[in-house]
């Protein structure tokens, strides 16, 4: 083959163009009704992996027999987060401004490690994290810098944290064999999220240098308890460092007290860290604001866009207060990457475990202007009224009860028979079994809900119980989902129950 007929290069823009405006269209469509699609993916364990090649293609494939495929192969596999009867987890959300955006940033495909790597990147990230953090009413001495996710926000704050412990110089001599330190010991509640104990794991600490607090009875950490626990461990050498509070826990969205929790760590000289991935957002509301009270004397907070700002996963915002503690944890300059601005610009790579960096700015500079604040903020409040429609739906049902506070969007519950609550009075004896039925009762009406396609929740676990978790988060979602996923588990409640529940627990046969 002689080289003047060797296709080299990129696609052709032409074609670019014509696949371009395809996918666009087919974002539209897709978008335009997602639930269409059954919200959880009804496919069976390697199904996709089986209807793909084993071994990579030889030769070139057409877009069009790749687009074809997209539809036929990878679609059915998908999980629609776009369905508005998405309900799982934190039903995370995306939008059009922020698809946009990742367009584009793939588009430049910048590395944003260093200022002038690409100016605008960087100091559009310095900009766009002012903005949130104004909107988040936090104080201006909170630097901000994007990573990707809340596990590894708090994973850079927790190793600020231990770097804060300049005594120990655990930045250059670590921490394993040297018997003339003291173990460390970081404290959280009981409710807190994995990624604590996890980053636990990756500093060096072990799971036993994390010590969890309990919670009240409301989900959130007991101050009393916090402050008992340290010097607790301070008389039996340890050396505590760190307390990692949270606003808006994963199981139940619980609201840690932060200002009391501020007070000890600054009685004790321990760095504050606020895992606020989820509820932070809804301190851009005036009248939710008071979530992040006492958050202005940490020592850092993060917050998701890609959570609960409308933002594409991923893309969350680390606030810190003391950035030269995370500079001198994280700054390791090679001679190759030596720039001259010095101070004067910010070099993002100072402050992080990685190098390259996405510019993940710019979606948020295209959402926050896109819908601004207040659209923002209105589309944050629909989410809480709705999610406070579906809590007084619960309540006045006497056969389901609430098993935690719903401060936020997300509602904790299950189904529970009102004759079983009426025998569980007369009869405590019967608690235990009530009790195993109530838990697969549940457990099988969350899976015959999902099973529908027609919504998706998911489930925790609270004191012992199967909790099913309703969370709102999604832009498209409305009060007729809601409504009709509240239908369903009412059915499909009566029904299991009808067919499931053990004679011996069957109170009054009226039927
Ligand atoms: C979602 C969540 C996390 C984990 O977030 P990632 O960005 O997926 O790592 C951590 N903490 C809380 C409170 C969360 O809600």
């Amino acid at each position: 083959m002689s080289r003047s007929q060797t296709h080299l290069g990129d696609m052709n823009l032409k074609d670019f163009r014509k696949y371009g405006y395809r996918a666009i269209d087919w974002i539209a469509n897709y978008l335009a009704n997602p639930d269409k699609y059954p919200v959880l993916a009804q496919v069976k364990p390697g199904q996709i992996r089986e209807a793909l090649p084993k071994s990579p293609p030889e030769n070139p494939e057409t877009m069009d027999s790749i687009l074809k495929d997209l539809d036929q192969i990878i679609v059915p596999g998908i999980t629609h987060w776009n369905h508005p009867a998405f309900f799982a987890y934190f039903s995370l959300t995306g939008s059009v401004p922020g698809i946009l955006g990742e367009l584009l940033s793939a588009a430049f495909n910048v590395n944003a490690m260093l200022w002038k790597t690409s100016p605008a990147a960087t100091e559009l990230e310095q900009v766009v994290l002012d903005w949130l953090r104004q909107m988040l009413g936090l104080p201006a001495d909170f630097q901000g810098i994007i990573y990707d996710t809340a596990s590894i926000s708090s994973l850079h704050a927790m190793t600020a944290a231990r770097e804060a412990l300049a005594d120990l110089k655990v930045r250059e001599e670590g921490l394993a064999g040297r018997s003339e330190i003291p173990r460390l010991r970081l404290y959280t509640s009981e409710q807190a999220h994995s990624s604590i104990e996890k980053g636990a794991i990756l500093i060096g600490i072990g799971q036993r240098g994390v010590r969890k607090i309990p919670v009240d009875n409301e989900f959130r950490m007991d101050p009393a308890a916090l402050r008992h626990a340290i010097e607790e461990d301070t008389r039996s050498g340890w050396r505590p460092f760190c307390v990692a509070a949270t606003v808006g826990t994963t199981s139940t969205t619980s609201i840690d007290p932060v200002p009391e929790i501020a007070e000890i760590c600054k009685e004790k000289g321990l760095w504050l860290h606020v895992d606020a991935a989820y509820g932070g957002a809804a301190a851009i509301l005036p009248e939710m604001r008071h979530v992040l009270d006492g958050c202005e004397r940490a020592d850092s907070i993060v917050v998701n866009p890609h959570k609960w700002l409308f933002t594409p996963i991923d893309a969350s915002a680390f606030y810190c207060r003391r950035p030269d503690t995370l500079r001198r944890a994280f700054s390791l300059v090679p001679e190759y990457l030596r720039t001259s601005e010095g101070e004067t610009v910010r070099n993002y790579m100072d402050y992080g475990i990685q190098l390259g960096r996405r510019f993940r700015a710019l979606k948020l500079w295209m959402i926050f202007r896109y819908f601004g604040h207040k659209g923002l903020a209105a589309r944050i409040r629909e989410h809480i009224g709705l999610a406070r429609q579906f809590t007084s739906w619960i309540d006045d049902d006497p056969d389901f009860e609430r098993l935690a506070p719903a401060p936020f969007s997300t509602v904790c519950f299950r189904a529970r028979p009102k004759d079983l609550a009426d025998l569980l009075e007369k009869s405590p004896k019967a608690a235990d079994e009530i009790e195993r039925y109530l838990n697969s009762l549940n457990e099988a009406l969350l899976e015959a809900v999902n099973a529908t396609g027609l919504a998706y929740l998911s489930h925790t676990r609270l004191r012992d119980r199967f909790v099913i978790r309703l969370a709102i988060g999604n832009i498209r979602t409305t009060e007729s989902y809601v409504s009709r996923a509240w239908k369903l588990l009412r059915d499909h409640a009566r029904r299991l129950d009808k067919e499931f529940r053990p004679s011996a627990l069957r109170v009054h046969e009226d039927g």
